[in-house]
């Protein structure tokens, strides 16, 4: 995530994704809360219309229906001394024809005794026990709904399963003298209700959900009938002429709406409207609105996103370019160039400073690396002068400037060394030391340069006698050492060898010398190199004092 995060498009794309995506969001959510908020109301709105025509339309029934039966108390006919069963008859019949839904029309006496009635049903039937010919002896009177008591046998049965049920409207018939006469009823077949209540909703109202309910005072469901056993009514309903979400007993949420339907003051009843929609229909709009929203609102995601990306590409490209190129540059392709294409005048800008300052270093380097190079051969021959200087200076601090032997400094590190092998290894070796006889008279008779000459001669001689891997030197003025890497046996030879070669050689001018020659064996026992040398010294004074000219062993050597 880190590393991701670390990439320059990465992060534009989620910087200013991000921002869109939070303003969109912001931006949504306010538009659907303001939209479905319309919306809840709107359908809140409806309901309450529906509501508030359907009870308008139910009251103006009621009044209707009561002016209907104040009127016909008032007729004439009814006031006549003999009752007039013909004209009552045919006022009946006329009201239903005009209303069908008046099932019962009579004329009743001040007794209970029906006297007129509508198809004579009941005629002759005392119905004074009945609550709307009680009340409406004195005044109209309007009574709730009911079940048919008396008429429901003599009626045919509809044919559906609803019980006959009516709404009784009553009133006084009086004389001039204000006496009663009778009493007028109608009894309505409460299924009127019906089409004055689907009269006034809308047609789509059972896809929509819509159900319209009407109870009486005590709560109770007069309307429809098929609910009235299923379905009660919420505790708490809103007030008249409200709405609000509420949870039926049934457990499910609805819009709901009530209004009272305004009675006519004869009306022994209080009636509500309660219209109710499922609260997923009533927001069916919102809700599609919401997912419509967030469809577009998916795709602008994907829409944004992928354009902020291609942005962000397209800023953070150059950027890309100017480090692949320096990559290229690091990893030693030193003909990579930064000429990147970008309308951007910083990135040009850029762009020509890195590639002049690479090819600055570049040429710099360059020009570095000849002056190296001809400094590390400046430094190669110089070095191999110095050695070859060292070389010969260690040659010459070696060797005898007279005779070109090794000089005593070799010769005595050649004795260290040959020792310490003896020690280490049990090798041993074995030196002779030889002086010329009488040189002093050489010198003395000859002068010092033939005396040279001799020493020079000399010097030829025995390094002639000895092996390439022997070492011949001169030890002291006229005094010589030969170190031999061998057995006491071998040097006794070879000292005899060096010996006899000098006294068979005419030196020019001087004619014969000879030499004496002291030899001498190292032994592992012995302290130091000075011992063998010593020894051999030992030897060669012997040598001379036997009478010169000869080879003298030092004892114990063998
Ligand atoms: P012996 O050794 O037989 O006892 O007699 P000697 O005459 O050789 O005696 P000694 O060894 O004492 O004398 C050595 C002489 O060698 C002394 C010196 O003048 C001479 N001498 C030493 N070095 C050189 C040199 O480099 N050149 C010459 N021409 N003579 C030298
Ligand atoms: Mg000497
Ligand atoms: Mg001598």
């Amino acid at each position: 995530m880190l590393s991701w995060l670390n990439i320059f498009r990465n992060r534009l794309t989620l910087l200013f994704g991000g921002l869109l995506l939070l303003i969109g969001s912001l931006l949504f959510s306010y538009l659907y809360y303001q939209a479905s908020d319309k919306i809840r109301q709107a359908s809140s709105d409806a309901l309450v219309s529906i509501g508030r025509t359907n009870a308008n339309a139910l009251a103006a029934t009621l009044k209707e229906r009561e002016r209907e039966i104040i009127l016909l108390s008032k007729r004439p006919v009814f006031s006549q001394q003999e009752v007039n069963t013909a004209s009552i008859q045919s006022i009946f019949e006329l009201l239903q024809s005009s209303n069908p839904h008046y099932v019962w029309i009579a004329f009743v006496d001040p007794d209970g005794k029906v006297l007129v009635s509508f198809n004579d049903l009941l005629l002759g039937d005392y119905v004074s026990a009945r609550p709307w010919f009680v009340q409406a002896q004195h005044a109209p009177y309007l009574g709730d709904v009911h079940e048919a008591v008396l008429l429901a046998k003599q009626l045919q049965v509809k044919n559906t399963d609803e019980p006959l049920r009516f709404v009784d409207f009553a009133a006084p018939v009086f004389n001039a003298n204000h006496k009663l006469l009778g009493v007028v009823a109608i009894h309505a077949d409460w299924s009127w209700v019906k089409v004055v209540l689907q009269g006034s909703l809308p047609h789509d109202a059972k896809e929509q959900g819509l159900e319209v309910y009407i109870a009486n005072a005590q709560q109770q469901l007069l309307y429809p009938y098929a609910s009235i056993s299923q379905l009660s009514l919420p505790k708490a309903l809103p007030a008249s002429g409200d709405s609000d979400v509420i949870r039926w007993p049934d457990g499910a949420e609805y819009v709901t709406s009530s209004f009272d339907v305004n009675v006519p003051n004869s009306a022994q009843l209080a009636w509500k409207i309660v219209v109710r929609q499922p609260v997923e229909k009533a927001l069916a709009a919102a809700l599609e609105l919401r997912t419509t929203m967030l469809w577009m609102g998916s795709l602008a995601v994907i829409l944004i996103l992928s354009v902020t990306y291609r942005l962000a590409s397209q800023m953070s490209r150059p950027i890309e370019q100017l480090a692949r190129v320096a990559n290229l540059i690091q990893a030693g392709n030193e003909r990579a160039k930064f000429d990147i294409s970008s309308n951007l005048q910083e990135v040009k800008s850029l762009s020509a400073s890195l590639q002049g300052m690479t090819s600055n270093l570049l040429s710099r380097r360059q020009a570095l690396s000849e002056i190296n190079s001809k400094l590390e051969e400046k430094v190669q021959e110089r070095t191999a002068a110095l050695e070859e200087a060292n070389l010969q200076l260690q040659r010459l601090s070696r060797r005898d400037g007279l005779t070109g032997l090794q000089n005593r400094r070799a010769a005595e590190e050649a004795l260290q060394h040959e020792f310490l092998v003896l020690k280490r290894s049990g090798t041993r070796f074995s030196v002779l030391i030889l002086d010329v006889d009488h040189f002093k008279q050489v010198n003395d008779k000859f002068g010092h340069l033939v005396g040279d000459a001799v020493l020079i001669d000399i010097a030829k001689l025995i390094q002639s006698s000895v092996r390439q891997t022997d070492l011949a030197a001169r030890f002291g003025g006229e005094e010589f050492l030969v170190l031999l890497p061998d057995t006491i046996e071998s040097a006794i030879k070879v000292a005899e060898k060096i010996r006899l070669s000098i006294e068979a050689q005419t030196f020019p001018e001087v004619g014969r010398v000879t030499v004496s020659i002291g030899v001498s064996g190292a032994r592992r026992a012995d302290e130091s190199q000075d011992e063998v040398v010593h020894r051999a010294d030992m030897a060669l004074y012997e040598a001379k004092r036997a009478g010169r000219n000869q080879v003298s062993i030092a004892a114990g050597s063998f």
